[in-house]
């Protein structure tokens, strides 16, 4: 485009989208505007995370490690200390899991701070969902079309759409409408739930802990049943402490890094230091490790320790523990490791055909409710997002042999179909975890959001160059 302005378009305004915009109104010192959007306006500026409607929506991460500056890592907890203490029961640390909620106003209430302190960049906040982009190669730009509005025209894309969707592990027909929710993350999934009935939640991870403990906050009688296929829970965290992973910078199969793993646990065990501390000291490593490992290696991890790695590393706050194991011990609450085989309708309850792990018979549970907590989709051929299907469709984007995700660059650079990169498109967040792995948490999300934003205002920066100016 010619018009001596730079116009970006950041589709998708949860926390990545929020986090490079504030990034580009930061460093761009030239004229540009930039096009944030939304299809959803609860989740302006929070995504589905952070617009939470559950009664129990702590962060899982410790509001110590939540900033969004890499170079400032007390922000968050400088913030929420100054403006949520008088809200909160107890002495907010850097070791509090606060409310995700709040997190959601520590984004919207920086973007604004920093849209308010930029002298050259506009912004404006576009409600709609984005269906499909064209490329206009006489004036050299893309064109983005909607499903309510007119089109925009921009020089930059990024796409910052957040996780897909739980795939649907029941067919919808066989089960009560209404009474199946297929997505935990929007509105309130216990709407129609009477205080009495019994309820099912298919996956054990940290979406499954929430939505049990606002069941029991919320005063709720019925029997809660917790199915998984290895009936893993979460483990919880443990207080922060500084340690510096010493890794092999040359390992990239399984057994070199479960190796070096071993290793520093031991020399954190001697430390005192906990094994929690020992896996967040490894995570700026994981991404590096993920791109050098062979795909034989990779396919090995997913099929025998992506369960084990789950549990250690997306761990739950100790007070969801404890509330979970009040539910067990009351009676109310029950775990159950097995394959689901089938679901009939009998009046007005579901009953599940399950086999139990260990078992070779089939046994049943009747419930009134089930709800869908097995994790976002990673299968983008079967994504209901029109953007990404028309995108797939030509060619602009290409799935990765184990469909974690997308095909990605260094710096989230789009790749396309036929192997070269679309030009200036870049993402952000869970579509990069085919590259990554480690790319859904807000630690991550900061540094390629900064990452981003220097790749559009400085194009020539080489990568060493961007490291040493993230820090990183
Ligand atoms: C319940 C939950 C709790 C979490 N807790 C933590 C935590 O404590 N700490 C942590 O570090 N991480 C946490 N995470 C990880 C979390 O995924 C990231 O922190 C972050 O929220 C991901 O943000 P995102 O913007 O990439 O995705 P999303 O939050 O999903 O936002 C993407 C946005 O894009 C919009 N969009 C998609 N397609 C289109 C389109 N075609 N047109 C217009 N808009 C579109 C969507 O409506 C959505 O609002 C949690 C995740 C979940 C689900």
């Amino acid at each position: 485009m010619s018009t001596g302005l730079l116009n970006i378009a950041i589709i998708g305004a949860g926390a990545s989208g929020t986090i490079t915009a504030i990034q580009l109104l930061n460093k761009l010192s030239t004229k540009a505007n930039i096009f944030l959007i939304e299809k959803k306006e609860q989740t302006l500026f929070r995504g589905a995370a952070y617009s939470s409607q559950l009664v129990y929506e702590p962060l899982n991460v410790q509001s110590g490690r939540m900033s969004i500056y890499n170079h400032l890592p007390d922000h968050f907890y400088d913030w929420v200390v100054a403006n949520r203490q008088a809200q909160s029961e107890t002495e907010i640390t850097r070791d509090s899991f606060v409310s995700r909620r709040w997190f959601g106003d520590y984004l919207t209430e920086n973007f604004e701070e920093a849209k308010q302190q930029s002298e050259n960049v506009t912004v404006e906040i576009v409600l709609a969902k984005c269906t499909d982009i064209a490329f206009n190669s006489a004036d050299e730009c893309y064109t983005l079309s909607f499903e309510s509005r007119d089109d925009i025209q921009v020089d930059y894309l990024v796409f910052a759409c957040g996780n897909e969707p739980p795939a649907d592990v029941l067919e919808k027909e066989k089960v009560l409408g209404g009474k199946y929710i297929s997505n935990p993350w929007t509105g309130n999934p216990f709407e129609k739930l009477k205080a009495n009935e019994d309820v099912l939640l298919i996956g054990m991870g940290l979406t499954m802990v929430d939505h049990v403990v606002s069941l029991q906050k919320s005063q709720h009688k019925g029997k809660i049943f917790c199915f998984s296929r290895n009936g893993y829970l979460p483990l919880p965290h443990a207080p922060i402490q500084q340690f510096v992973f010493d890794m092999n910078q040359e390992a990239k199969e399984v057994k070199q890094v479960l190796d070096a793993l071993w290793q520093n646990l031991t020399l954190a065990k001697g430390q005192d230091i906990s094994w929690q501390n020992v896996m967040d000291a490894l995570r700026p490593y994981t991404a590096g490790i993920w791109k050098r490992m062979s795909l034989d290696s990779k396919k090995y991890f997913l099929k025998r320790l992506r369960s084990y790695w789950e549990i250690h590393r997306h761990r739950m706050p100790v007070a969801s523990a404890n509330y979970l194991k009040e539910l067990e011990g009351a009676g109310q609450l029950k775990f159950i490791a097995g394959s689901i085989q089938s679901v009939d309708c009998k009046d007005d309850t579901m009953v599940v055909h399950y086999i139990a792990k260990g078992d070779k018979n089939e046994s049943t549970l009747a419930v009134h409710h089930i709800i869908n907590c097995t994790g976002p989709s990673s299968d983008y051929y079967k994504t209901s997002n029109t953007l990404f299907k028309n995108l797939l469709n030509k060619g602009w984007m290409k799935q990765d042999a184990l469909k974690l995700g997308i095909e990605t660059g260094v710096r989230g650079e789009i790749i396309k179909s036929n192997g070269v990169v679309l030009n200036h498109a870049f993402s952000i967040g869970p579509l990069r975890k085919a590259m990554e792995w480690e790319t859904t948490a807000i630690r991550e999300i900061r540094t390629q959001a900064e990452n981003v934003a220097l790749a559009i205002v400085l194009p020539s920066l080489k990568n060493y160059e961007m490291a040493v100016e993230t820090g990183l």
